[in-house]
């Protein structure tokens, strides 16, 4: 199978894939950074298989994970894997207080700071996975407290994720950083992720397989869908349809829907054993699988619009002109005029154009601090 068929198979066929990946003791070593442990959450929600199919049938070593081991202090130290088959971190790493996130001691008996750890087992492993959004791009702990709360500045722990820092490389990690299996860290945006994707990753690349990720290194198979493509507000608007708060019948679009700007399947995989979604139950997007979430769409029951980041009134000049199609048609044109150009490369995988907008976003680079980050989505 190719790694798309691996990957985009649906719960029954994950068990069969882990299987055959694991022929012998797969070492896995589970960090957490800054986290709320939302994304093993995520993971114990896992139905086919669950959690603990996995281990003990699929024979998967978990090493060391904080939050489900049965060992404490320096023996789960000793018990994890100093060059594991699979590194997971779940949470952001601290930087500029790297006390803010730390690990047992260093032979001088002081704490020993995550970064650290990063630095030593990420070159040792096959594969690096970055679970959730704080480990891929940073998350909550990298927001920018725009308002100053507690008198703290943005960022104060210096939060990065394993490769990114919000949208933009390097993190952690150098840019052209790669595990053992030549692969860079594979992100798995989410605020959690989908168990699914966790599983699935994992299943995928120890079939041997090499997931094909987005610029953010997102597998594509996961992250490419549009959430406004599938979304069952859709028809409402086309219709210009909105509710006017949440749980009101109709798209959630002007209570702050980024549905039109956030990339993921959960549309049709549905959550908890395939028992709904967010927008089903009329809670708007919030772009929590994008890189950059939660700053991005901030205020969260606000119109991407409203938030006026695009220095245009799409909303209103948009539903005046001939209607809210216009929305996604406006929107993509003020972001190209705050500096993003036509993607390079052409066909955009099924992507609205909104989401073709993003693609072309640069993740190379640091924005000029002269210029600003201008926040476009
Ligand atoms: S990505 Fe979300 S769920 Fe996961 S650790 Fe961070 S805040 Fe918690
Ligand atoms: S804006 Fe949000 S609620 Fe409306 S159709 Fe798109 S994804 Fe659905």
């Amino acid at each position: 199978m190719s790694a798309g068929a691996v990957i985009s198979r649906h719960t029954g066929e994950i068990a069969q894939a882990l299987q055959q990946a694991t022929d012998g003791p797969v070492e896995v070593a589970w960090l957490q950074g800054q986290s709320c442990s939302g994304c093993t959450i995520s993971l114990l929600q896992g139905q086919y298989p669950t959690l603990e199919e996995t281990l003990s049938e699929f024979r998967m070593e978990l090493t060391f994970h904080p939050t489900l081991m049965a060992e404490h202090g320096e023996a789960a130290i000793e018990s994890m894997s100093k060059s594991p088959d699979i590194l997971v971190l779940e949470g952001s790493v601290p930087t500029e207080i790297p006390s803010a996130a730390t690990l047992g001691e260093t032979p001088d008996g002081t704490s020993k700071p995550l970064v650290d750890w990063i630095d030593e087992l990420a070159p040792e492993a096959e594969y690096v996975v970055g679970v959730g959004n704080c480990a891929a791009f940073g998350g909550w702990p990298a927001a920018e407290n725009k308002n100053h709360l507690h008198d703290v500045g943005e960022n104060v722990t210096g939060a990065k994720g394993l490769q990114f820092e919000q949208r933009y490389q390097p993190g952690v990690l150098g840019p052209n950083f790669t595990a053992g299996s030549g692969l860079p860290v594979i992100n798995l945006g989410g605020c959690p992720p989908h168990p699914d994707y966790i599983l699935l990753t994992i299943a995928t690349v120890l079939n041997g397989h090499e997931p094909d990720l987005d610029r953010y290194q997102r597998p594509k198979p996961f992250y490419e869908p549009l959430v406004h493509d599938n979304c069952k507000w859709r028809g409402y608007f086309d219709r210009g349809e909105f509710a006017d708060k949440p749980g009101e019948e109709g798209c959630l679009y002007q209570v702050g829907c980024a549905g039109p700007y956030t990339n993921c399947d959960d549309q049709t995989r549905l959550w908890n054993d395939g028992t709904s979604v967010c927008l089903n139950v009329g809670a708007p997007c919030i772009g929590c699988m994008e890189p950059g979430f939660w700053d991005r769409f901030q205020p969260l029951d606000k119109s991407v619009e409203r938030q006026n980041i695009f220095g245009v009134d799409v909303e209103t000049a948009g539903l005046a002109a001939v209607g809210a199609g216009v929305v996604g048609i406006g929107a993509h044109a003020g972001r190209k005029a705050m500096g993003y150009g036509k993607s390079e490369q052409g066909g955009n995988g099924g992507q609205s154009d909104a989401a073709d907008a993003e693609l072309t976003a640069d993740v190379d680079e640091q924005p000029d601090a002269e210029a600003g980050d201008d926040k476009s989505v």
